[in-house]
């Protein structure tokens, strides 16, 4: 494989927050094999001169749903796989010309999908998936409409978001199936949701036995839960019983923030998509009754992110678009911007993410060792986001594994 030295440029570390200039990077084999403020010496690579542009890791996005095609998520499970799964590859590969270059998948996407990137059949990022959300009879996993008493939702269907599972034995089963069929980590429906046409926003998900069960099977397999939640009651909930990472978080409150903080759980806020829903939502089929209690949520958002900033709870970058919304991915940026300060919005899409994946040091950084996953943009993102946004227009450079898929530097 073809080695890098990348050298006159700025250099972007998420644990800083300036970019610092008079970095090498080398890159050899598919991985950062030097960093270094004394220029580098690699005869054997190809010299890229960055002109003064900025080197940054490629982004994380901790919270997306590559299999959604649709935004009305039960005629996304009724797709044939085939359609679903050739659908989720050009949506991964949207994502990977945005700058994200690893997203963890938290409702759907399968092992097919992870391998297929794997082996170079979709041009995509590197996928962490959950396999199906588990949710409960009536929850927001279950998209059939109130007089719909099938017992399939689709759920072996690769547009499937979720299962249903309920009562301790079978939720243990599910989260064993889901680890068995290759995911890195559990989901869990522990609250209403948006796009469910039966769950009102404070409906709590499971019952705690149930929650427990599924936190005992993520941690015998060395790995942890993720949940959807909404309200300040739901989270707390969910903390105290063990979840690890805590899916959009609207609704929470000071003490619940704290409490997470001291448990050493990370929040992933997802505002741009109830943007997303609030703006085309209703174009694109989504139902009166979701449409309704987007509002709920959505005016919480930005005081979510205060509150869960001065607790000192670490927040990973989500978006959880669905279907022809996907578009709006990197909007997530400009809306945390009217809250939280630029350096922190840059980690939570680097460092902060690439924990949550359990891929710390190999992604979101470009440290020694670490995949040669970067991006090299036109100009400063801690002085302005703007170069992340607009479908990658200002990202000149995309690598990932050492590979580039897009390169117009030269
Ligand atoms: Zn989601």
């Amino acid at each position: 494989m073809t080695s890098y030295l990348f050298t006159g440029g700025r250099f972007l570390d998420p644990r800083h927050d300036r970019l610092r200039g008079g970095v090498d990077v080398l890159v050899e084999d598919g991985r950062v094999k030097e960093v270094s403020e004394t220029p580098i010496r690699a005869s054997a690579a190809q010299t890229i001169d960055l002109g003064g542009r900025t080197l940054m890791p490629g982004l994380v996005d901790a919270h997306v749903h590559v299999i959604a095609s649709l935004v009305d998520v039960a005629a996304n499970a009724a797709l044939p796989s085939s359609l679903a799964a050739l659908r989720a590859a050009r949506i991964m590969n949207a994502m990977l010309m945005r700058g994200f270059t690893t997203v963890r998948d938290v409702g759907g996407a399968d092992y097919g999908l992870v391998r297929a990137v794997d082996e170079g059949l979709i041009d995509g990022p590197r996928l962490v998936i959950s396999g199906k959300a588990l949710g409960q009879t009536g929850g927001h996993s279950d998209f059939r409409i109130r007089s719909d008493d099938r017992p399939s939702v689709f759920a072996d269907r690769v547009g499937a978001l979720g299962r249903l599972c309920d009562g301790v034995t079978e939720v243990r089963r599910a989260a064993r199936e889901e680890i068995k069929a290759g995911a890195h980590f559990i989901k869990i429906m522990a609250n209403g949701g948006v796009a469910s046409p039966n769950d009102p926003i404070h409906a709590l998900g499971f019952s705690r036995e149930e929650i427990s069960a599924v936190v005992e099977e993520a941690r015998n397999a060395g790995t942890y839960v993720a949940a959807h939640l909404y309200t300040d009651e739901a989270i707390r909930r969910a903390v105290e019983l063990g979840v690890h990472s805590l899916e959009h978080c609207n609704l929470i409150q000071t003490e619940t923030a704290e409490l997470a903080a001291r448990a050493g759980a990370v929040a992933v806020p997802t505002l741009v998509a109830y943007e997303g829903l609030a703006l085309e939502g209703s174009a694109f089929g989504l139902s009166a009754e979701s449409q309704a209690k987007i509002d709920t949520v959505r005016r919480a958002g930005l005081e979510s992110l205060d509150i869960m900033r001065r607790a000192g709870l670490p927040m990973a970058f989500g978006s959880d678009l669905l279907g022809q919304l996907q578009k709006y991915q990197s909007m997530e940026f400009a809306i945390r911007e009217r809250v939280l300060p630029r350096n922190e919005i840059i980690a939570s899409a680097t460092t902060v993410a690439a924990d949550l994946c359990m891929l710390g040091g190999q992604v979101g950084e470009l440290s020694p060792g670490a995949h040669a996953d970067l991006l090299v943009v036109d100009g400063d993102p801690y002085a302005d986001l703007g170069v992340l946004q607009n479908d990658g227009a200002r990202i000149l450079a995309i690598m990932k594994d050492g590979r580039f898929h897009k390169n117009q530097l030269a």
